[in-house]
């Protein structure tokens, strides 16, 4: 691998969408999508053995620009839904009847007026 470009995420994703279309043309029986899962793989190999880095990197990069915020998204709602699991027995979670920010107030202290942090609604709420 000396003076070969090597893996990198976008590699990544081709390869999990070679996999993916190959799934879905093995479950279907759609023989085309089966055939279509070795494009990416191809392409996924040819990347990983290519002696051109600057061009591999720059293509990373552009890839990255899309991928990165869309992942960094998913990975905040799973942590958001995994402390909501983690705490759902203390602690009611609802949204902001005005700007729709996720509250949470802690569970039997009855009726409690509460203040949004972030825009300042204030509303009734039964714990
Ligand atoms: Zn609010």
């Amino acid at each position: 691998m000396i003076g070969r470009y090597g893996p990198d995420h976008l590699n990544t994703a081709l390869i999990v969408l070679a996999i993916v279309f190959g799934l879905i043309g093995r479950l279907t029986g759609l023989t085309s999508f089966f055939a279509f899962s070795y494009l990416p793989l191809f392409l996924a190999l040819f990347r990983m053995l290519s002696r051109n880095i600057p061009a591999r990197r720059a293509e990373n990069d552009r890839f990255l620009r899309y991928y990165w915020p869309v992942r960094t998204k998913i990975a905040n709602r799973v942590k958001t839904l995994s402390i909501r699991v983690k705490q759902r027995k203390t602690h009611k979670f609802f949204r902001c009847p005005s700007c729709k920010n996720l509250l949470r107030i802690p569970r039997g202290k009855g009726r409690v007026q509460v203040t949004c942090p972030k825009c300042g609604e204030r509303f009734i709420k039964k714990t």
